[in-house]
């Protein structure tokens, strides 16, 4: 049997290296210190809670094979639990508040900037995190003068309406990546499709994705826990969208990693 490291990304990421290695890396000016944040919720009566968590790992796994030669870039300890007070009342979720995971992001970036790196990158696997994010990230610019960067992948899946603007939760995307990443945790028996009711979610008013959005917990919205079209999640679709994902985060670290150096 051939040993395998862990991660397998291992040369990139930090915590596998020794203090003088961390102090010796040749290009901190301008390669960027990815943080993953996920999340730790219910997932549907057919995933497990650590679907955010585990995704953040599945997509580093995926990009660095990706990247050319001419890129770098370094991995930090993930953020695995996340600002999910959305998902109260199922158990299974875990979550900090958002000042806590400000906090969290925060004094990391500050550390890392204090290693020498010059910038830092979110790769984030939880829409509840999103706005706390973006808001710490401007803060972290403004005080440690690093820059930042949210990757967002912006692949087309070719999903129905219905599932782009209301498929927010362990949806047909979610399940179709955990039925390839971690199958031995998938329960497609007990895979559901549900949305939220069309009377909460009626014309131009939506819990997310829309002109008018309302603040809205699972609970509310869903009996299931699910919010999405779960059963048309195929290990075949999420093979296909893991790989077109993977490559599309590659380029946009490409990409930065080109403006970094031409900085
Ligand atoms: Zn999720």
């Amino acid at each position: 049997m051939t040993a395998t490291t862990f991660p397998t990304y291992r040369s990139r990421y930090l915590p596998a290296m020794s203090a003088a290695e961390i102090a010796a890396l040749p290009d901190k000016e301008w390669a960027p210190v990815i943080v993953t944040t996920g999340a730790i919720e219910q997932h549907g009566p057919h995933l497990p809670v650590a679907v955010d968590a585990l995704m953040g790992q599945a997509w580093l796994e995926r990009i660095m094979p990706c990247l050319s030669a001419e890129a770098s870039c370094y991995v930090a300890p993930p953020i695995t639990i996340g600002k999910s007070n959305e998902h109260v009342g199922f158990p299974g979720t875990l979550f900090v508040s958002k000042d806590t995971l400000r906090l969290l992001l925060f004094t990391i970036a500050r550390q890392i900037a204090a290693w020498g790196f010059r910038h830092l990158l979110v790769l984030n696997t939880h829409g509840g995190n999103t706005d706390v994010i973006l808001y710490t990230l401007a803060e972290i610019e403004t005080r440690w003068g690093l820059s930042t960067g949210f990757l967002r992948h912006g692949v087309d899946y070719g999903l129905s309406e219905k599932e782009r603007t209301l498929g927010m939760h362990a949806n047909t995307a979610e399940t179709a990546w955990v039925r390839v990443i971690a199958p031995g945790c998938v329960d497609m028996d007990a895979a559901v499709a549900e949305y939220p009711d069309d009377a909460a979610s009626a014309g131009e008013l939506r819990p997310e994705a829309a002109p008018a959005t309302f603040a809205w917990v699972t609970a509310d919205v869903s009996r299931t826990g699910i919010m999405g079209d779960a059963p048309a999640g195929t290990a075949e679709r999420g093979e296909a969208w893991l790989a077109t994902t993977a490559q599309a985060y590659a380029n946009q670290i490409e990409t930065i990693c080109r403006k970094n150096r031409s900085d």
